[in-house]
């Protein structure tokens, strides 16, 4: 099922709170961003100052709300969390943010899904830290001025792109978080294995890790799914094999891709030639909306080599020809 492999967030995801690291010094990988956040948390904390805000960037599941909870742990103040489509109204933005307390982390998940008007809100008070508020309406109406506690706005959004111009220069700390390296995913099943307490060998851990398409929230799901396999079959201990014969029963196959990615790829292939191809004729052929295929699916696909953009559209790489057992035809790119 593609819920599966999606890095997308989904309601069987409520186990994994449990597995969230809670400090930064737990925070296994991204090397450059954790680095860079320890020297502004201890820079502000030397001077008794808020964070100045951050827009965290990646695809769905690398971390980004767990590296928000522990910027305030980190930061020792309150942590606060909405995200862009919850947000209706202005006065619901103004609520939450006349409730702060200084120095706070207001966490917005899906910032680029912020309506405009709403936006217009945030400006001023990430700058100025103030709130301008309309009261009443027509003749009698008049403008009030609200001062805030300075906070730290912390957004998180899948491509930094998304954002209007004037709001992405708001964020003083933008990080872009990469996937995950195998080691750096084998460390994170083996943590997840051993807070399920669950026996796993480390080269079943690393069969994981290896088929989780770089994402951490995959491979916690699909740690906690080789588990049930290996409790349902009896097996004490998770070796290669095991997590291998539970993968392969989840349709995860050996690169981690999904049915939904190689439908995708084979779409590519056998409608196209290979590409280039659109993106749209893709997410119609396929009947899934264009963002869910350029922010879940075709990340992962690009970085691993399956799929190469261009101008004029996707085109296949090499990786992919090999990978669905097809013979590329001759001049292939890639
Ligand atoms: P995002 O907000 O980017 O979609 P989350 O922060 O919700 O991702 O992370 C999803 C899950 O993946 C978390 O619940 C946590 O269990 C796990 N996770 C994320 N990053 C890490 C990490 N660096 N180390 C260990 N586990 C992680």
């Amino acid at each position: 099922d593609r819920a599966l492999l999606s890095g997308a967030r989904d309601a069987e995801d409520g186990p994994e709170a449990a597995l969230r690291p809670q400090t930064l010094a737990e925070f296994t990988g991204q090397k450059a961003s954790r680095e860079n956040l320890a020297i502004f948390i201890a820079a502000a904390r030397g001077r008794g100052e808020s964070l100045d805000h951050v827009l965290l960037h990646g695809p769905p599941g690398l971390g980004k709300t767990t590296l928000a909870q522990i910027i305030a742990r980190e930061m020792g103040v309150g942590f606060r969390a909405t995200s862009g489509p919850i947000i209706q109204k202005s006065g619901d933005l103004a609520a939450i943010l006349t409730n702060l307390q200084p120095r706070d982390v207001l966490f917005i998940d899906e910032i680029h899904r912020l309506q405009p008007s709403i936006e217009e809100v945030l400006y001023p008070a990430m700058e100025d830290f103030v709130l301008d508020l309309i009261i009443g309406e027509g003749p009698g109406a008049r403008s009030v001025r609200i001062d805030l506690p300075r906070f730290t706005l912390i957004g998180a959004t899948t491509r930094s792109g998304l954002l209007a111009n004037p709001l992405r220069d708001r964020f003083g700390i933008p990080l872009r978080l990469v996937f995950y390296t195998p080691e750096e995913l084998t460390l994170i099943v083996t943590r997840a294995a051993t807070l399920l307490e669950m026996d796993i060998t480390a080269d079943g851990a690393a069969e994981i890790a290896r088929r989780s398409r770089g994402t951490p929230r995959i491979a916690g799901r699909l740690t906690r799914r080789v588990r049930d396999f290996a409790a349902v079959a009896g097996t004490a201990r998770v070796d290669r094999a095991a997590a291998d014969a539970a993968l392969t029963r989840l349709d995860v196959d050996q690169r981690g891709l999904d049915a939904m990615d190689r439908r995708y790829l084979r779409r590519i292939a056998e409608h196209h030639n290979g590409g280039p191809v659109g993106i749209e004729t893709l997410a119609a052929a396929l009947s899934e909306p264009r963002d869910t295929l350029e922010d879940v699916i075709e990340p992962f696909l690009i970085q691993e080599g399956f799929v190469i953009r261009t101008p004029r559209g996707r085109m296949l790489g090499r990786e992919a020809w090999a990978h669905l057992g097809l013979l590329p035809p001759t001049a292939a790119p890639g």
